[in-house]
């Protein structure tokens, strides 16, 4: 095998195999470097997102929800099911064939573009050089012309909390836990705290979030985040906001979890407690201190717009630099990065990345918020339709929720599109595509869309933009 390449990846994630595809796609001798191995010792390609994120969270997600609709929500369609079970390891052996069927995709799509996977921890050294050591301490160096860092993130711990795997766990071991906790403690009421909490909770645990902060979900929309917070409250979810978690100890078989709040200091047995307070770039021992490479103040490597590090030819991308932790993110950064190296004017739009909470109903997320918009003086106007008034949301029995789109003020230009409900991940797609061309608010509302669908959901509240929506009485009307 050579160890010469136009291009040697370090971290086979979405930022890192993305990139590597595309590069050997562009005709770039291209090397994924990847420290991960399965249990029978071979590297493991997918990353994060594919073994222990968004794939993995997502087959549980609907595992839990399907049983959890016909405990729950089949009656009002006629529908009765008694005694409906959980088989917890079958549920988790499904959720494992999806995540081996895709990351074994991965091999074979490497295979066919021609990226070579090299199994080993990678560090760069000056000069573009990568020291791969493999699980038997050999070490090797690859010449690479370019160097893309893909290495992820891990998931921060708190001191109060330290994760044992048992009691204490992380979002890897609540997505593996054997059987239903009685009662499940969430520390952070986040995209995972969320996402997992809702998975158990519709399994049977009864489900406490301890959240720091007073606001919920404060980078969403408020509005949204606001409908979401009572949603989730009937369903279950016991979130407490303003909570400080100050220790927590395994007695008995349990975790005892002590915190303070407005009510002052309290105290909750949990049989689990997820912690889930963020996660952060994995970018220590990742470069040698020559090699030209710096972090910045929140430890994520240094890079600018175009994924650059301050070394030459040698660029980061994916959860390992600034921007949202994403795999939609990361995967775009390294296609714009591969491109650049193939000497194409490839480049990203930040402005216009979705974002998703995979609850039910979804939360989903695109450009400005109303109060970013607010606090930065834009003028703006705002469309909001809710769900109750969708035929088809109704025919579904999934009313909850609404869209809301926001738009210049002076320009109709949209800047935002935020929704809870129904399919909300693929409805707020359809905005991304709008923001992306320049649509105006005028633009959506002129569009066909197909009746009955939910996207219609999207059409109206665009014609609320301006007080032209059809099946809501507008609150201001314009001609
Ligand atoms: P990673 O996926 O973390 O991959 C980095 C890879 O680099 C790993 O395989 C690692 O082993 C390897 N590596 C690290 N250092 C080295 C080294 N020195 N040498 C060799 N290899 C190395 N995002 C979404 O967009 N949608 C979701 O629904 C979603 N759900 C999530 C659910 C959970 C429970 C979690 C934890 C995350 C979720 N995310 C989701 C976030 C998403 O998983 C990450 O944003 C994404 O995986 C980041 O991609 P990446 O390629 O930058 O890093
Ligand atoms: P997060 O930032 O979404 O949520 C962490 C929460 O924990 C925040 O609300 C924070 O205020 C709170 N918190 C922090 N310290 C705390 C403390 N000591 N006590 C109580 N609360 C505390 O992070 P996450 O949920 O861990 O997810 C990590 C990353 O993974 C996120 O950036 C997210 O984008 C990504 N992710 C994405 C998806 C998705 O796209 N659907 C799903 C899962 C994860």
């Amino acid at each position: 095998m050579s160890d010469k390449y136009d291009v040697v990846v370090i971290g086979a994630g979405p930022a890192g195999y993305v990139a590597a595809i595309r590069a050997a796609q562009l005709g770039l001798s291209t090397a994924c470097v990847e420290q991960w191995l399965d249990d029978k010792g071979k590297v493991r390609l997918g990353g994060t997102c594919l073994n222990v994120g968004c794939i993995p969270s997502k087959a549980l997600l609907d595992s839990s929800y399907k049983f959890a609709e016909a405990r729950d929500h089949l009656a009002v369609h006629g529908i009765a099911i008694e005694g409906a079970t959980i088989d917890v390891p079958a549920m988790l052996q499904r959720k494992d064939s999806i995540v081996d069927q895709l990351t074994g995709g991965i091999a074979g799509l490497f295979k066919h573009n021609g990226v070579t996977p090299v199994s080993g921890t990678g560090r760069v050294l000056a000069g573009a050089r990568v020291e791969v050591t493999d699980k038997d301490g050999n070490v090797r160096e690859l010449q690479a012309g370019n160097v893309i860092i893909a290495a992820g993130s891990v998931p921060v711990e708190i001191p109060p909390a330290p994760i044992d795997n048992e009691y204490i766990i992380d979002s890897t071991g609540a997505l593996a836990l054997s059987d239903v906790p009685q009662r499940l403690g969430v520390i952070g009421a986040g995209v995972i705290g969320l996402e997992l909490g809702s998975v158990w909770n519709r399994l049977g645990s009864e489900v406490v979030m301890l959240e720091a902060l007073d606001d919920f979900l404060p980078m969403m929309d408020v509005q949204i985040a606001r409908e979401a917070a009572k949603i989730f409250k009937k369903q279950g979810l016991d979130i407490r906001l303003g909570t400080r978690v100050t220790g927590a100890e395994v007695k008995n078989g349990v975790v005892e979890v002590s915190y303070t709040s407005a009510d002052g200091d309290e105290v909750e047995t949990f049989d689990k407690l997820i912690v889930a307070v963020g996660r952060k770039p994995r970018s220590k021992e990742l470069f040698a201190s020559d090699s030209g490479l710096t972090l910045d103040e929140r430890g994520y490597i240094f890079v600018n717009d175009y994924c650059e590090t301050e070394a030459p030819h040698i660029f980061a991308v994916g959860d390992v630099v600034r921007g949202p932790m994403l795999a939609h993110k990361g995967s775009e950064e390294g296609i714009m990065v591969a491109e650049r190296i193939a000497g194409k004017p490839a480049q990203m739009n930040y402005d216009c990345i979705p974002s998703v909470i995979y609850t039910h109903p979804e939360v989903a997320a695109v450009g400005k918020t109303e109060q970013e918009l607010k606090a930065d003086g834009t003028p703006y106007k705002s469309g909001v339709f809710p769900f109750a008034a969708s035929g088809r949301a109704l025919a579904s029995n999934e009313s909850e929720g609404m869209v809301k789109i926001l738009a210049h003020a002076d320009t109709d230009r949209v800047l935002g599109c935020h929704i809870v409900g129904p399919s909300a991940a693929d409805l707020v797609q359809q905005v991304v595509i709008a923001m992306e061309f320049g649509s105006s608010a005028e633009d959506i509302g002129l569009t066909v869309f197909g009746h009955p669908t939910l996207s219609e959901a999207v059409h109206e509240a665009a014609l609320a933009v301006d007080g032209h929506a059809i099946h809501i009485a507008n609150r201001k009307k314009r001609k």
